[in-house]
This record gives C-alpha cells, structure tokens and sequence, in this order.
C-alpha cells in the first residue's frame, strides 16, 4: 500500500482551495499544516493574533446593522445561492475534508452533502421565524412574542467535522440575521478558508456585507479572545469537553450566550431480540467509521449475556476485514487518526482497559508504520470488558470500542447513563416495549436516542446536541434556530382603558 507524498498532497490542497476562490498567495505564512495522510507538510500560513479579533468583531457589528434589516426571506435567498456554490464546490471541499482531517472520500462528501442540506433547511426557515400570539387576560389586549436577529455569532469548532459544524451554525445565524465570526481548528486551516471562500462569492452576489462571514486562523488564544469578546452575543463551540469547561463560564461571565457541543461517549444497548445483522452492521460504522473520531462515535456496547459472546466475535470478525489505508483511495473504509497524540490516548486506553481486566478481541497496534511513519493509522479495537471501569466512562477519540455485558434491560439503561457525558444512544431489539423503554423518560438521558440505528450519522432536519458534559447546546434543526435571536414579548393595548395584569389597582 503506498500513500500520496508531500508534494503531492500539498499540490492537490492549494489547487483545490485556489479552485473555491482562495487567495493562495496572500494567505501564506509562517504556521505549518500538515496532512494525517502521511504526516506531512501541506501549507505554511499566516494566523491572526488576539487584536485582529476586535478588528473582526467591529466590521461584524456593522454588517449586523445592515443585514438585520434585510426580510428574512432575502436573507435566505442569499444561503440558497451559498447552497448552489456548495454543489458545485463539493468534491473540491471533500478533498480537503479528506486532506486535513483524514475523512475516507465517502464520509468527506457526506460532510459537504450536510452544508448543502442545512442551507436547504434554512432557506425554508427564512421564511418560519415564527413567534406565537397568546390570549391577553385583558379585555383590547393583544399579547404576542416577536424574533429579531441576535447580533455577532463566534463558531469555534473542532477538527473532525471542520466544515459541516460551521455551515450548521452559518446557514441558520444568517437567515436569522446574524453575521459569523468562525475560529476553526488549527488542524484544518485550508478546509475552513475554502468554504469561507465560497460564502463570500454568494454574499458577494446577493451585494450584501462582506464581513456576514470572517474566518480567524489562530490557536486557543484567538479562541478565548473571541470567547471573552462582549461584542459576541453567541458563542457556539464545539470540542473536547475541557475547552467547553473554559468557555461556558467565561461567555457566562460577560453575560453572553452559548451554544456548547462537546464530547461524547455514546452506547447501543444490545437485547436478545435484537437482529444481530443490523446491530454487527450498524455498530461498525458508529465504531470504526470515520476512524472512531466524530463526536458521535460508539464507544461502548451494553449486550444481553445471552448474546454478548456472538455479538463480539461477529464484531471482532467484521473488524479484522476492515480495510485501512489511504482515505481518498477507492475501497478504504478507516481512515488515518488526526495525530500522533490521538495515537498514544489509544494505546493508553487500551492498556488501561486491559490493566483493569479488560480482554482486547480486535485490532491493537498501528497499519502502515513502515510506509509512513509520521502518520498514524490505528487498527480499530474491541475491548471486551465485564464491568465499566474508569476508563470506559471517558471519551477516548479514536476507534476503541468496549463490549460489556448485562443481565436484566434496567441495568442496562443504568450503564448507559453511567458516564458524565450525555450525547447519542442507540437500542437494538425487536421488542417494542424495550425500545419505547428506552426512548422513554426512565431511558437514555442523552440528546439523541436511536432504536435499531448506530450512534452516530445525524440527519440535519433534527436539533443536534447533549446533555451533562456535552454541554447542553442544540444546533442544526428543529427549533435551534432561537439560539440565534432575541425573543421580544409585546403587549399592545387598543381598549383605550388601562386594566393592569392581574386585577392590580393603582389609580391614582
Ligand atoms: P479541541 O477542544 O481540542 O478544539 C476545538 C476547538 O476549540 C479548536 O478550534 C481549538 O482551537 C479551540 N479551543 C481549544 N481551547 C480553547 C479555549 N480555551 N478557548 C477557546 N477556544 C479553544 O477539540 P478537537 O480535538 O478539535 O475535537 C475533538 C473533540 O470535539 C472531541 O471531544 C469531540 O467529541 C468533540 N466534538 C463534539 C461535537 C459535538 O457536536 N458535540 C462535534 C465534533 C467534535
């Protein structure tokens, strides 16, 4: 198996950024990124330091006085044509997904088809902004609640979904009439210019303000400059559940708003009636895809002791014909890990697992060492473990996956809720009243709850996001839109008395 070279990546990356209308000479720098391809360099670039964060936060300010004049059924005129420019930019977008985050070509595209599918959602919510009117207690009294636009909206976001996450974000603040700050991973700079670059084409169309979007290459400093910054009023962040523990309080601080999406560590429950077909299958993709990196990986399989033996040499098997290797190759399903710190939280947990009576069923160890030894492709793991120890209950980013048995379906739900995290779930069974269990207020207590369907893979239409330590925050469907506006209550008076809530009296 051989690996594309530097040069080659390098060559193919600035190509396909230049292709979305990136400046690829003016953003030349002295910061090196480099490809978990094969470890090596793909672009020097400049970043911006912590005073570029007022400049950009000032021009937003701006646009957001013009753009929240603008109907919001033009606004989304304007995500329409950005939802255009993306079809027609999307392989290019999916080649440097799959460049600088090492996503398989499928899953990189797959990524790109999100943006499309959110900026459908919010051209149809342009014109949805609804508010409700309430019966006034009061006689010539009409009570009602209005949504304007909210102001600035900081997007930090993390490198395993370094595109879709800020188009999620992106689609629906400016329908809603907001202009957007993003501060992307450090790890994929050229993604993050790229699709920037393509919403400044639609916004240069529709002659609306330049600064709806800006993009701030940097470190956590630019992060928490933006995060600190009372001219933000959301900050929606999404990462490990460590940067959200520095960002809540700090945006609480200053009184602003976020929006925080972070860690996971997400279980199927296996039941004796489940279809052992359909759970093998979707397990290995909620497990193994996308290299075990999106937040919404599976990570833990809670599995009836009448099947638990099956289920892992099935799963064990299905592992062991995995093939790895070269993400934009044609029959690669597991990709390379981002890097080689991602690597080491494997093995250590792997140790760990087994330290504390865990047995490891599959994988263990690296692929392609020998062709590229700066980067870092994991063979996909199945600890089989019989009780969840410590290091079960952490979110370990990469494809390790823990099997653990239980007796009666009560425990079961315990386990599952059994960790601080609270993002995706999943039940596989054939019986309806564990599956409605489950789903039900005594079942998972995590924002996603599936039945007969992986952890991981979300559609756009429903609100994404978790409980307890993964921050609390809803993004993409459904209502999460509000995030992004201030909610007005009125009260409007035409009796020509003045009848004071509540039977109060006050004549004076
Ligand atoms: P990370 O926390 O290392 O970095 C995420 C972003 O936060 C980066 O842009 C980084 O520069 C910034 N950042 C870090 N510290 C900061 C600070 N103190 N102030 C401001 N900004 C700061 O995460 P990562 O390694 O890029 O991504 C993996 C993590 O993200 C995993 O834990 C995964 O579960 C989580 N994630 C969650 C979701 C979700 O929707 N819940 C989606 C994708 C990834």
């Amino acid at each position: 198996m051989s690996l594309p070279s530097s040069a080659e990546l390098s060559a193919l990356a600035l190509e396909t950024a230049r292709r979305c209308g990136v400046d690829v000479d003016a953003i030349a720098g002295d910061v090196t990124t480099r490809s978990p391809i094969n470890g090596g360099q793909v672009a020097s670039l400049a970043w911006q330091g912590i005073a570029d964060v007022d400049i950009a936060v000032e021009r937003a300010e701006a646009a957001f006085r013009e753009w929240r004049r603008v109907p919001a059924p033009a606004r989304g005129a304007l995500v329409k044509r950005f939802g255009e420019l993306l079809v027609e930019h999307q392989d290019d977008l999916a080649t440097l997904v799959s460049v600088e985050a090492g996503k398989i070509t499928s899953e990189a595209r797959g990524e790109i088809q999100e943006m499309v599918d959110i900026c459908e959602f919010a051209v149809g919510l342009s014109r949805q902004l609804y508010g409700r009117t309430m019966p006034s207690e009061r006689p010539g009294h009409r009570l009602m609640e209005t949504w304007h636009p909210l102001g600035v909206v900081g997007v930090i976001s993390a490198f395993n979904f370094p595109a879709a996450v800020w188009s999620w974000n992106t689609a629906v603040a400016l329908v809603c009439g907001d202009p957007v700050i993003w501060k992307p991973s450090e790890l994929t700079p050229l993604t993050s210019l790229a699709c920037h670059a393509v919403l400044a084409q639609a916004i240069a169309e529709a002659g609306a303000p330049a600064a709806l979007s800006q993009v701030l290459l940097g470190g956590p400093e630019v992060g928490e400059a933006l995060v600190g910054h009372p001219g933000v009023a959301l900050l929606s962040a999404t990462g490990s559940t460590r940067m959200g523990r520095t960002v809540g309080p700090r945006v609480a601080e200053r009184f602003g708003r976020s929006l925080l999406e972070l860690g996971g560590n997400n279980a199927a429950v296996v039941t004796g009636s489940a279809d052992l077909d359909l759970a093998v299958r979707g397990i290995v993709f909620s497990a193994a895809g996308t290299a075990g990196q999106r937040c919404t990986t599976m990570r833990r399989v809670i599995a009836h002791t009448s099947i638990v033996d099956e289920l892992t040499d099935r799963l064990a098997s299905a592992y062991d014909r995995l093939p790895i290797g070269d993400p934009m190759a044609a029959g690669t399903l597991v990709g390379p890990l981002i890097n080689g710190r991602a690597y080491d939280a494997l093995d250590a947990a792997i140790s760990l697992a087994t330290g504390e009576g865990g047995t490891l069923v599959a994988g263990g160890g690296r692929a392609l060492e020998d062709v590229a030894p700066d980067a870092y492709y994991a063979r996909p793991s199945i600890v089989r473990i019989e009780k969840q120890t410590e290091v079960v209950t952490r979110e370990t980013f990469a494809p390790l996956l823990y099997v653990l048995p239980y007796d009666d379906f009560a425990s079961a739900i315990d386990l599952n809720n059994a960790v601080p995290q609270g993002l995706s779930s999943s039940v596989f069974t054939s019986d309806n009243a564990e599956a409605e269990l489950f789903l039900s207020a005594e079942g998972s207590d995590c924002g996603i709850v599936n039945v007969n369907i992986g952890t991981s893979g979300a559609e756009i239409g429903g609100a994404f996001g978790g409980e307890k330590e993964t921050g609390g925050g809803r993004e993409s469907g459904s209502d999460a839109w509000r995030a992004y506006m201030r909610r007005a209550t009125n009260t409007i008076n035409y009796s020509g008395e003045l009848p004071l809530a509540q039977g109060v009296d006050f004549t004076v």
